[in-house]
């Protein structure tokens, strides 16, 4: 029976030598079992929270923990960690099976044992047939594979990877994250998956930890960090097409408050009246995703933004309206059929239930700044 551990991460920071901080002040809880994704830009962090955990870095601050164990001390080999690397490095000179088997034969593990634990681990992930071949008779998938079992065969209580399908091209990528989610649920084993790609993260994750210039930002569900990003960096990094933003001033119109865009008005979405009155900003930026968008051919006062398409993208399954709103351009998702030429008027119909309101110049939604304000 595998021991089911969680990972914890309590105020860690990595200053490289020179002074390059890698990540500063992170805490993290991934539990027993979850599929966590650390997702983020290239130079956000990952790779040095990840090497972090495996214990080839040690922190400058902070502590983490295994379980209840603290293991910031630790080195690796005593982690029981497996790692997969963006470019699997498989030993060339080597078959598929010393591939897999190197790590227990450095364990001094009998040699009998490694060869039902690299015959299992080969089955599981379908590449028992392959176990004579060379790396270089492999293909990228296969070869993928292989460090995935090489991982797996040391029983690691965490599994962490680092871009594990950047290597790949894209429709395989595709094809091999639905078995590497079903591998993760069969197994119940924490991993961690580093990577910048946010559709991998949303279509993977249990949870997803967004990571910016070395501090998380948000930790959620795929739906929570989808539909209620913290900040704009949020929005603008999930979904593609990404969150539109549009910027507005605050008016009142009858003691009500209204947001102005351009020579439109709009009305305030119910769920941040009240908290557009208490933090009385006189800027706002409006988030709207572009499948929470409609386009009508008339206005509706206070409800429709006036675009002008400047193109039209047909996607096959859907059609993507690239529309300018005020200087500024906007996306929206619609169907397929519609008909539309460039410069031709339309008005935006948001859902206002979906819309997340964010100020101008922390970049955090509304409910977020109001929150922190309270707490000081
Ligand atoms: P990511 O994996 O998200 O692309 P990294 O964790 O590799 O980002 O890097 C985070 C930051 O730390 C970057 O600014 C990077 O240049 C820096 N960094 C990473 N590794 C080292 C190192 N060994 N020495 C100095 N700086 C490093
Ligand atoms: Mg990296």
């Amino acid at each position: 029976m595998r021991r089911v551990v969680s990972v914890k991460l309590v105020n860690v920071t990595k200053v490289f030598r020179g002074g390059v901080v890698g990540v500063k002040d992170i805490n993290l809880v991934i539990e027993h079992g979850e599929f966590m994704a650390l997702l983020g830009p290239s130079g956000s962090g990952k790779s040095t929270t990840l090497y972090l955990i495996a214990g080839i870095y040690k922190p400058t601050r902070g502590r983490i923990f295994f379980g209840d164990k603290d293991v910031t001390k630790l080195p690796p080999r005593e982690r029981n960690v497996g790692l997969v690397f963006q470019n699997w490095a498989l030993y060339p000179h080597m078959k598929v099976f010393d591939n897999i088997a190197f790590p227990l034969r450095l364990r001094k593990i009998p040699e009998s044992e490694i060869r039902k634990r690299v015959v299992s681990v080969a089955r599981m992930l379908r590449i028992d047939g392959l176990l004579d071949r060379y790396p270089w008779q492999l293909s990228g998938g296969q070869q993928q594979r292989v460090a995935m079992a090489r991982a797996l065969a040391k029983e690691p209580d965490v599994l962490l990877l680092d871009e594990p399908m950047s290597n790949l091209d894209a429709v395989l990528r595709i094809s091999v994250r639905a078995e590497l989610k079903r591998l993760q649920r069969e197994l119940g084993i924490t991993t961690i998956y580093v990577t910048h790609d946010q559709a991998e993260a949303l279509a993977m994750a249990d949870r997803i930890a967004l990571i910016n210039e070395g501090s998380i930002v948000q930790i959620g569900t795929p739906s929570e960090v989808y539909g209620k990003p913290r900040t704009v960096f949020v929005g603008g990094f999930l979904g593609n097409p990404p969150m539109n933003f549009l910027e507005a001033t605050v008016g009142y119109v009858e003691d009500k408050p209204i947001l102005v865009i351009g020579n439109n008005k709009l009305r305030v979405p119910d769920h941040y009246e009240e908290l557009v009155r208490k933090l009385g900003l006189n800027q706002v930026i409006v988030g709207i995703r572009p499948e929470d968008m409609g386009i009508m051919d008339k206005p509706v006062p206070y409800r429709t933004i006036r675009a002008q398409v400047y193109a039209v993208e047909p996607m096959g399954r859907e059609t993507i309206v690239v529309a300018e709103v005020d200087g500024s351009q906007v996306k929206i998702v619609t169907s397929k059929s519609i008909v539309l030429r460039e410069d031709q008027d339309i008005h935006l119909y948001p859902s206002f239930e979906k819309i997340v309101l964010f100020d101008p110049k922390t970049e955090k939604a509304l409910e977020v700044l109001y929150e922190e304000e309270k707490l000081e």
